[in-house]
């Protein structure tokens, strides 16, 4: 009998559900939408249940799809937006209070008060993370300081906290598996990287009981077994990984030097950096890529705030074009941007600059500038922007990289990705199978159930297309002069008095 694999994309927009075949070749999908909820500025929540069953619902539907058993699956992995924070009642199994997600930012004053305290290098000592609003730890303890029943549980011992994952697999497993998986746990605040336990040092500060936390697995292998009733066999759960590691390993960028680039709404760079977790001299994130067989891969994480969104206002803000893929075709109507550089600082600058009032713009116009050159410039400076922080990993690293796999909605743009090989003077390679992150879960759960090896999986992954550098050197050391005299120019602009 044919054996199959179940992956779970639990995004922050939309939960989904794809079977791949023996091949790792996706046979089927099945994606739903959820309701996302914004009480306050600032604040943003989801509602467990509308997660889990949205889950729930496309997993049926994609099995149904594939016209296959559920007793065929060998295995299912799950991958999930991080960070975002659920805590429930054991005995009931009902969440306390909305998730609080990963964009939220109402634990950001209670992150300044512990910066001022002196505490951030503590954690980052710890846990790779700077001291932010992003992370779980401060969303637990605003649950646990804000809603009375959760402080009630607590002392019973009836409470559980859990990321995306571990609320899934509770769900699963009815109940019977609190468990989460390095990755996940990594970006809490809570989860020493060095020792891969949680922290009683950080838990007390944080004010979080070590008892609500989930046990921590590896990435891949035996990690629970769903309830029969729930997709109507005994399935093995044998891959979980957040979303940005479940990319990196779909992109099989297994090496240390191995990097991948989301290109979406911003830019998530990941890149392996081995055994070790060296930290970063640059305010980059150091995080656990995956733990399979007993050994821990480290990697380094930056991300650029505006990528794709900068085509989606000059679509919806300027109406330069009715769609974002059109942006190439005016792009490529100009041999360059005629002296035009665009810094999209439109939400301040993140790594390597860390400028929050910074704001955009657009330099060197004149009355011969045209909207082909400003969209020309728009999409190289999402290049730049990359690049800022591929130099930054290079250099946390000691040594330059390999390569950069890539993926994303506007990866489709082969002048962009292009100008990126160009900027970086770097191999750029875009694969087959865009969906890494889904991929990603696929592979650790297909590894994890002996269906596949690491050896056949690397054969698996199948390059679409490789972009060579094709500018001069000397070309490549003015732009890049020019941009960082532009990024000068966006910084220190915006001011809370003004
Ligand atoms: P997300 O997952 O963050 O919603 P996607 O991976 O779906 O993002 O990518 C969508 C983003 O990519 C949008 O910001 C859009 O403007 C941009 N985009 C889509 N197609 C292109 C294209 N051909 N050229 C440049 N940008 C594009």
């Amino acid at each position: 009998m044919s054996k199959y694999i179940l992956s779970l994309d639990q995004g922050t927009t939309s939960s989904r559900a794809i079977i791949y075949n023996q091949d790792a070749m996706p046979i089927a999908i099945a994606q739903k939408e959820f309701q996302q909820f914004f009480p306050k500025p600032g604040w943003v929540e989801h509602d467990p249940e509308e997660i889990w069953e949205s889950q729930l619902e496309v997993a049926k539907e994609a099995i149904q799809k594939a016209g296959i058993l559920p007793n065929q699956l060998a295995g299912l992995g799950i991958t999930n937006q991080r960070e975002t924070t659920v805590v429930w009642n054991k005995t009931s199994g009902k969440p306390v209070h909305n998730a609080i997600v990963w964009q939220d930012r109402r634990t950001s004053d209670y992150c300044s008060t512990l910066i001022e305290k002196g505490l951030e290098p503590t954690f980052t000592k710890k846990t790779g993370l700077v001291l932010d609003a992003y992370f779980s730890g401060t969303k637990i303890n605003w649950i646990l300081n804000n809603v009375d029943e959760a402080k009630k549980l607590a002392k019973t011992g009836e409470l559980a906290f859990g990321t995306i994952d571990s609320w899934l697999i509770w769900k699963l497993t009815k109940g019977k598996s609190h468990v989460t998986d390095v990755t996940n746990a990594s970006r809490t605040l809570l989860f020493n990287i060095h020792s891969l336990t949680w922290d009683k040092e950080l838990a007390e500060i944080l004010n979080v009981p070590i008892s609500i936390l989930p046990e921590v697995m590896e990435s891949s292998g035996s990690l629970a077994v769903t309830d029969k009733d729930v997709l109507g066999a005994e399935i093995p759960i044998a891959g979980i990984a957040g979303d940005q590691q479940a990319a990196l390993f779909g992109q099989m960028c297994i090496e240390p030097g191995m990097a991948k680039c989301t290109y979406g709404t911003g830019c998530f760079l990941v890149m392996n950096i081995g055994n070790t977790p060296t930290p970063s001299q640059n305010k980059l994130l150091t995080t656990i890529g995956w733990k399979i067989n007993g050994q821990t891969t480290y990697a380094l994480e930056g991300s650029v705030f505006v990528g794709g969104a900068i085509i989606q206002w000059l679509r919806d803000g300027l109406s330069f074009f009715d769609s974002s893929d059109e942006s190439e075709a005016l792009a490529t109507n100009v041999t360059n941007t005629d002296g035009v550089v665009f810094v999209p600082a439109l939400a301040g600058l993140g790594a390597p600059y860390w400028d929050s009032t910074a704001r955009g713009t657009i330099l060197g116009i004149t009355r011969g500038t045209t909207k082909a050159h400003i969209t020309r410039a728009a999409l190289e400076s999402i290049c730049f922007q990359v690049e800022d922080v591929l130099s930054t990993m290079s250099k946390d690293k000691g040594s330059p990289l390999t390569e950069l796999r890539i993926d994303g909605g506007a990866t489709a743009n082969d002048f962009m990705v292009q100008f990126q090989s160009d900027i970086s003077q770097l191999e750029v390679v875009r694969p087959v199978d865009l969906e890494t992150t889904a991929l990603g879960a696929a592979y650790l759960a297909g590894l994890g159930v002996g269906l596949w090896t690491i050896e056949e999986l690397k054969s698996k992954w199948q390059k679409d297309r490789s972009f060579t550098p094709q500018m001069k050197p000397k070309e490549v050391e003015t732009r890049l002069n020019l941009w960082l005299k532009a990024i000068e120019r966006s910084k220190n602009w915006f001011t809370y008095e003004a």
